[in-house]
């Protein structure tokens, strides 16, 4: 079992209900419908075609809806692409007249109150960057520092800038209500900045799904405690944040952000340009095969496809690669070193004591799987945190809960009837566990739980049940829904 899971995001190359299907059974745990482009038609009906591939697979795959955020855009020009050289001044105004090679609309107000003399505009992913020289409420005057062309709609980014923009615009609105009505397991946030924009959305999303904020602004990085705090897990969308921020920097900013959310137990994403040569090629390059394994020996939750699985033209070759990577990056010995190194260490209270105890029976009986029976989604989290050498079986009545663990490291979640005893989570996690060939006979297994049940955080109890037993109560066992 794979331990490290994989977000695929769907996209025109991957609409069709095979395609999905080839690429969940290749191993994509989570998919990700990216709402910066395509419709909500679109989006509706790849959002069936999962349900329909999950009812057929017969296990919970996760679907994470992504909102643009507050993307800036330069306004339109009169011709194609006017060629800009680098040394002339260039004129961002209030102007919606067509753009040409001396000016151009941008109709962001917040923009013009936030640069001041020396900050820099980048335009197209920072292939154009611009030196402001003076900037009131109706022009910025800056300095061309490229050469290239611009051209309509490109984005733009202000990365000296603190912009007083809402974290969610009405499109981001109109798309997150679309999306809850669906039905969704994650909302990833765009270009957050503080842990109000995070507060912002949970008032609108409630409990309906959970959180992930997408780290992509160098702002964010200086308030990442509070908004891992309000947060139920974190991306570092290197895309944007390498934008904001010079590429080299990038790498120890991954490095940190990972730490932290392994810190707190709250998944991890690490996204964008992963296998990026295979939008065109069947074989990813070698430092993008090294770059996969980089995060998963980092401990990450996730690992993310992007235009690779979307828009590229080997979807299907993007995912079985990057579950190849890590199928052999978990078995290379070193992995379970750097795993352990990278970990906080328990908390002291009685999930990680139960979590430590489950570490300490590996190592002392052969131990196929540690089975945890949760509501809430807690204490698989709390177990996974610790990045045990058990593969964990997440149980539990709400198929939303499972949905959610499909992003969790190591956790493999499948829905069970509502438990009333402890002896009904024993029976339950057999026959999970022999349904899914999950341990071998001569295994012992584990079940951790908490009594009162259905209490949030109460784990107190660990029950181990050693080969002859499972042998003797498998032939009880109960009838289990997925
Ligand atoms: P995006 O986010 O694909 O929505 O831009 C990811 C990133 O910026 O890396
Ligand atoms: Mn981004």
């Amino acid at each position: 079992m794979r331990s490290t899971k994989i977000v695929a995001t769907l996209g025109p190359a991957s609409s069709t209900e095979s395609t999905i299907e080839n690429l969940a059974i290749a191993g994509a745990d989570v998919f990700r419908l990216n709402f910066s482009h395509g419709s909500h038609e679109d989006h509706a009906r790849r959002h069936a075609l999962i349900r329909n591939v999950e009812a057929r697979l017969g296990r919970p795959i996760g679907i994470l809806i992504d909102l643009q955020g507050p993307k800036l855009r330069v306004g339109k020009f009169a011709e194609r692409a006017p060629v800009l050289r680098r040394g002339h001044q260039f004129v961002f105004d209030r102007n919606e007249e067509p753009g040409n090679d001396t000016r151009v609309y941008l109709p962001h107000p917040e923009i013009f109150a936030a640069v001041s003399a020396g900050d820099r505009l980048l335009v197209d992913d920072g292939k154009m960057q611009f030196r402001v020289v003076s900037a009131n409420s109706e022009q910025i005057v800056t300095n061309v520092e490229t050469d290239g062309c611009i051209s309509d709609r490109k984005g733009v980014s202000v990365p000296e800038a603190r912009l007083s923009i809402p974290a969610l615009s009405e499109k981001d609105k109109a798309d997150l209500a679309f999306g809850l009505a669906l039905g969704v397991d994650w909302v990833a946030l765009s270009f957050v900045q503080c842990a109000d924009d995070v507060l912002e959305a949970r008032a609108l999303i409630g409990d309906r799904a959970a959180i992930i904020s997408k780290i992509e602004k160098p702002q964010a990085l200086d308030n990442i405690e509070e908004i891992l705090g309000a947060s139920d897990g974190l991306m570092v969308a290197r895309g944007d944040l390498g934008v904001e921020m010079p590429p080299e920097d990038v790498p120890a900013v991954q490095k940190r952000l990972v730490q932290l959310a392994r810190g707190t137990g709250k998944p991890v994403i690490v996204a964008t340009q992963m296998l990026e040569s295979m939008t065109v090629a069947s074989t990813p390059t070698r430092a993008e095969a090294s770059d996969v394994a980089t995060a998963v020996y980092d401990g990450v939750d996730a690992v993310m496809l992007s235009a690779e699985s979307a828009s590229g033209q080997y979807p299907l070759e993007a995912v079985q690669f990057m579950s190849r990577i890590i199928n052999k990056t978990e078995a290379d010995p070193l992995h379970r070193r750097a795993l352990q190194a990278g970990s906080a260490g328990p908390l002291a209270d009685g999930t990680d004591a139960i979590g430590v105890a489950i570490q300490a029976i590996s190592h002392t009986v052969p131990l196929g799987v540690a089975v945890t029976y949760t509501t809430s989604g807690s204490t698989p989290l709390r177990v996974a945190r610790l990045r045990p050498s058990a593969s964990i079986l997440s149980l539990g009545p709400r198929i939303e809960i499972a949905r959610r663990l499909c992003l969790a490291w190591g956790v493999m979640a499948r829905t069970s009837e509502v438990a009333e005893t402890t002896e009904d989570i024993v029976s339950f996690a057999i026959s999970a566990v022999q349904a899914n060939c999950l341990s071998a006979s001569d295994k012992a297994i584990v079940v951790a739980s908490g009594t009162p049940f259905g209490l949030a955080g109460s784990t107190n109890n660990l029950r181990i049940i050693f080969p002859a037993e499972i042998e003797r109560l498998s032939a009880q066992r109960h009838a289990m829904t997925v």
